[in-house]
């Protein structure tokens, strides 16, 4: 195999610093085979670690438990959504301060979740009495 000759110092590209650090969302997770599937926050957040079977589970039930306090009815638009078409949603959006607990969750039409995006106070056009 041909070795490629190193670039002058001057030529390696000085990579980009990231303007966030990327946090890590399981930084207690020590053991690959024991991962942390419920992180609870100091200020009492809950991070549901949807890459363990367990967490996944965590989060269906959550959702389940949402729907069924709806009735069946999509929080956003107030028709009935079934229990196959309905997603979770994060009542304050996900992308401000992540909150998997209960409360934060209810469950959606999939397409008043892509409408309502990451509005924190979304109502719908039209949708009003
Ligand atoms: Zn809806």
């Amino acid at each position: 195999m041909k070795q490629r000759k190193p670039l002058a110092r001057s030529m390696v590209p000085i990579p980009k610093k990231r303007l966030k650090p990327r946090r890590k969302p399981f930084p207690d997770a020590k053991d690959k085979r024991e991962p942390v599937v419920v992180r609870v926050l100091e200020d009492g957040r809950e991070i549901v670690n949807m890459l363990t079977a367990a967490g996944r589970e965590i989060y269906r039930s959550r959702k389940r438990k949402a729907w069924e306090a709806q009735g069946g009815l999509c929080a956003i638009c107030g028709r009935y959504v079934s229990w196959e078409e309905c997603e979770a949603d994060h009542i304050r959006p996900r992308s401000l301060r992540r909150d998997d607990r209960q409360d934060n969750i209810q469950a959606v039409h999939h397409l008043c979740n892509a409408a309502k995006g990451s509005q924190q106070n979304y109502s719908p056009k039209g949708m009003e009495g």
